[in-house]
């Protein structure tokens, strides 16, 4: 068929711009509170407390004590590409933010009724603006960010039709959560949900190693590590550590498989199939290994900009992480286990 009323090609206003945009970034509240969350981590923040409503679906708010954004910034951090976090190609090469696209508020704003509250250290005084009317007022607060998302998808129905129950809605915001906290022992979270205390996470004190150690019982279980060994690797600038389960802890499904690049939890095809094929000799059958793994990788040497959400990187040399991560986990799993070494050594 001809297109007989084809129309002129036209500029999309920023605004529709925005919201297509936001398709690729904001696919439920969990993205919200993945992007909030990144960002008061970016901010320095040591107390991070996410509050929501109906599964984030009517409220996800998120309060940080970080560094705070100057009044005069706060209309520009809501602009689609505004970001203080890269200012040039070269900053691009070696990001070591989580955010640096600057465009997750502008997205969350177009699809939501977003409102943010910020005070720097250098300022008596807080300011609020409201995203959709551009009003900016002077407002309490100690320093730091609060950031309201409110109704939604309200304005794209499309969107709001996929969401799940609330409660699932609900599982999917505290997982990810859960990736920031396995990440940053040394950063206290806490989840509200309809005025209740969900989840709470304080700051772990010590070595970093002891902190991971103590974070991760706090948020899988002290079953978890009980029965894992620690795993500790380092070749060339690439290192690898964290927690690989026994055998025996290994589960049905693959739901506690986490691993971190440079902090940033991603979804790494490479690493999975390294960690897997760890456990080549010592597991059998459908049984999935669990592991929480820390890539440390030069920033030079990856590639963050591969997808919209930042869950993927690319690596410059994936067979050498691939050959880190195997053998960082094989060795763990043949070394005797530390204190359960009394007697079975031989
Ligand atoms: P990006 O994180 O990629 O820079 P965002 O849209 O997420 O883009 O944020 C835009 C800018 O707003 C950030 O670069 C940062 O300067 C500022 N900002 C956002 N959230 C916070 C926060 N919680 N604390 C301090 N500054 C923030
Ligand atoms: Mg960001």
């Amino acid at each position: 068929t001809v297109i007989a009323d084809r129309r002129p090609i036209r500029e999309l206003p920023d605004e529709l711009i925005s919201q297509i945009a936001a398709g690729e970034v904001v696919e439920r509240p969990a993205s919200v509170v993945r992007e909030l969350v990144d960002n008061a981590l970016d901010a320095g923040a040591a107390q991070i407390t996410v509050r929501l409503l109906a599964g984030g679906v009517r409220l996800i708010a998120v309060e940080d004590d970080g560094s705070g954004i100057p009044e005069p910034e706060l209309a520009t951090a809501l602009k689609r590409h505004a970001t203080s976090k890269i200012a040039s190609l070269a900053d691009l090469e070696s990001v070591g933010t989580m955010g640096f696209r600057g465009e997750a508020l502008a997205a969350i704003s177009s699809v939501s009724e977003l409102s943010l509250l910020s005070r720097t250290a250098a300022q008596p005084n807080a300011f609020l603006l409201d995203g959709r009317s551009g009003e900016l007022r002077p407002a309490a607060r100690g320093v730091g960010t609060s950031v309201e998302v409110r109704e939604l998808f309200f304005a794209t129905p499309a969107r709001r039709k996929f969401l799940k129950t609330d409660a699932t809605e609900l599982a999917h915001c505290i997982e990810a959560v859960r990736r920031h906290a396995l990440a940053r022992p040394d950063v206290g979270f806490a989840i509200w949900h309809e005025g209740k205390l969900v989840e709470q996470w304080r700051r772990c004190e010590g070595s970093s190693a002891q902190a991971h150690d103590r974070r991760l019982a706090d948020v899988l279980g002290e079953d978890f590590l009980e029965r894992s060994v620690l795993v500790e690797h380092r070749s060339g600038n690439l290192t690898v550590r964290g927690r690989a389960g026994v055998p025996d802890a290994a589960r049905s499904r693959s739901d506690w498989q986490y691993c971190w690049v440079n902090g940033r939890y991603v979804r790494d095809k490479v690493i999975g199939h390294a960690a897997r094929s760890a456990y080549e000799d010592v597991l059998h059958g459908q049984r999935q290994p669990v592991y929480a793994l820390h890539v440390a990788v030069d920033p030079a040497r990856i590639d963050v900009n591969v997808h919209p959400t930042k869950i993927e990187v690319r690596f410059r040399d994936s067979r050498e992480v691939h050959q880190a991560v195997r053998h960082a986990v094989e060795n763990a799993l043949a070394a005797p286990r530390a204190g359960a070494t009394n007697g079975a050594a031989s």
